[in-house]
């Protein structure tokens, strides 16, 4: 059933123009899964088609140099639930996803990887649980199925950092297997690796935010894209939202509060130096105290400048793209002004 028929509001003026809205649309960054993909389009289809859900499936072929762009494209041909992204050159997967949810139509969006590690049948149970008021349900790969030492290990350090730092309680942050109001992603700006922080983004923008367990299988096909050297990249990552988070809209509070204090200390230690000089004609230019109190002085400064340029940036960052500093959930009342009906 194709449920969600909108206009755009031009109907009655000029022919109606409608738009097909899907429920869901499945968005999936590919890169050199062949092999998978045919697997994949078919469990999606047939989960999502035993529901009473419409849905388009986005794959995005992100730089693959295997058959996936050739398959994705014949695909797209002949099915009509599936659109093909290809991508230029090989981005990484947050860029990937970020082409899949422009191109996504959907009221809702999951995201899932393409070698079959996620279990499509999933999807509905996380759709359930985002239609009870959550902005966005994760994926828990509880009983997960990669190797033990350089994939767990680093993951649960990685997750429990990520809690900690975010304040985002959920055990699972790399899997890929979510679901999302539409207007949660629309309009947020991924770089870098920063897929694996989109709760913690979310969270950052008011987002109601849960987790449910997932199934999670072993490769079938290809190998994994990453490697240890992710851990490193992720710790980065994690410094710069945990920054946004905290400072984003308030820089001076941090470096203009350490600077002051920085200014402060230096300030009244060289008063004391000057103190002992004067008053008691004690020589103070080999003192250790001395170099203390200039450096304080001088990095006080540093900190405050940089606070105000902080703020100048920040300004920038929302103004120019009529970024309000808040974000609103829901807006209850009637339209019109001054009628009592
Ligand atoms: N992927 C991508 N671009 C990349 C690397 C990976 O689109 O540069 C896709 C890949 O095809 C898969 C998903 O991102 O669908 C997750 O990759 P992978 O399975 O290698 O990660 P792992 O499951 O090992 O963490
Ligand atoms: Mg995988």
């Amino acid at each position: 059933m194709r449920s969600g028929l909108v206009s755009n509001g031009l109907a009655g003026q000029n022919e109606a123009i409608s738009l097909v809205v899907p429920d869901v649309s499945v968005v999936v960054p590919v890169h050199n899964e062949v092999e998978s993909l045919p697997h994949l389009l078919e469990a999606i289809a047939s989960t999502l088609s035993a529901t009473d859900l419409s849905y388009e499936i986005i794959c995005v072929d992100d730089g693959s140099t295997d058959g996936s762009p050739r398959f994705l494209k014949e695909q797209a041909e002949i099915r009509n639930d599936l659109k093909a992204v290809i991508l230029r050159r090989n981005y990484g997967q947050t860029a990937a996803m970020a082409a899949g949810f422009y191109y996504a139509l959907g009221k809702a969006i999951v995201t899932l990887d393409a070698d079959l590690q996620n279990d499509p049948a999933d999807i509905p149970m996380l759709l359930a649980k985002l239609e009870e008021g959550y902005d966005l349900v994760s994926g828990w790969r509880k009983n997960r199925q990669d190797a033990a030492l350089d994939r767990l290990l680093p993951s649960k350090i990685a997750n429990w950092l990520i809690q900690r730092m975010t304040g985002v309680k959920i055990h699972d942050y790399g899997c890929s297997l979510k679901a999302y109001r539409t207007e949660l992603v629309a309009d947020m700006n991924l770089y870098g690796e920063l897929h694996r922080f989109i709760p913690a983004l979310a969270y950052i923008e008011g987002a109601r935010i849960t987790e449910m367990p997932v199934r999670h299988h072993a490769r079938r096909f290809g190998r994994s894209k990453y490697g240890l050297g992710r851990t490193f990249r992720v710790l980065m990552d994690l410094l710069t939202i945990s920054f946004m988070k905290k400072f984003l809209t308030r820089p001076m509070h941090v470096f203009g509060l350490l600077g002051l204090f920085s200014i402060v200390s230096g300030g009244l230690i060289g008063i004391y130096l000057t103190f002992v000089k004067f008053a008691f004609g004690e020589d103070i230019g080999n003192r250790p105290l001395l170099i203390l109190a200039v450096l304080l002085l001088v990095t006080g400064v540093q900190l405050f400048c940089f606070g105000l340029l902080a703020e100048l940036l920040m300004r920038t960052y929302h103004e120019s793209q009529g970024r309000p500093i808040y974000r609103v959930r829901e807006i209850v009342g009637k339209k019109g002004v001054g009628t009592s009906d």
